[in-house]
């Protein structure tokens, strides 16, 4: 009987641990997809060599949001698929094959269809998106909306959506802002489509 119990209580802390895991690379995919945006969004400029085009799409994207809805499959996918692949054979090479890396790479992969669905209607989408749209795991139009109001330099983590609010509770972005600034005197690019202020006397 005491083994019985001692074997019931053994699964139940591998269930445990391996939901541990996947809510954590659910919430590292959301984290360092939502980094390499705000990186796009915040550095670098549509003239730089290699990065331009990333950055150039991204200024797009904030002034038609809807365009990436017409685009391929690949064209919107191509570069996320390429990241993901470079970081599952990462993890490959130093043996970190888990639950949590797996599942981190899986939706870290699906990154920018998730940011696409988020922008098509529900008639778009049909009912299976729809639906998943409604679940935590899958970022709903409404949160993503915030990255597209205002200044459009906060919410940028479009997997779950799930560490958004702690981030900009902590105000991470802006951190990070006035440390590269501090370190590396580079101050980030201003969205062309936010208008500034206009002075007043
Ligand atoms: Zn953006
Ligand atoms: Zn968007």
């Amino acid at each position: 009987m005491s083994d019985f119990i001692l074997t019931l209580s053994e699964t139940s802390l591998q269930m445990l641990w391996f939901a541990t895991q996947i809510i954590l690379g659910l919430l590292l995919a959301d984290f360092v997809t939502g980094f390499f945006h705000w990186l796009e969004d915040r550095y670098g400029g549509p003239s730089w060599p290699v990065i331009g085009p990333i950055i150039r799409s991204t200024i797009r994207h904030h002034k038609k949001p809807r365009r990436m809805v017409t685009r391929t499959f690949f064209q919107r996918n191509g570069l996320t698929y390429f990241l993901a692949a470079c970081f599952a054979v990462s993890f490959l090479i130093v043996g970190w094959v888990n639950p949590l890396t797996i599942t981190a790479v899986l939706f870290g992969a699906m990154a920018n269809e998730f940011h696409n669905w988020s922008h098509k209607k529900p008639s778009e989408n049909g009912p299976l998106i729809t639906w998943l749209q409604k679940t935590p795991f899958v970022i709903s139009p409404f949160e993503h909306a915030k990255h597209h109001r205002g200044k459009k330099n906060t919410h940028y983590c479009a997997v779950t959506g799930w560490m958004n609010e702690p981030l900009e509770r902590v105000r991470f972005w802006r951190k990070m802002e006035a440390i590269i600034r501090a370190f590396a005197r580079l101050r980030p690019r201003r969205d062309p489509t936010v208008r500034r202020r206009p002075i007043t006397a």
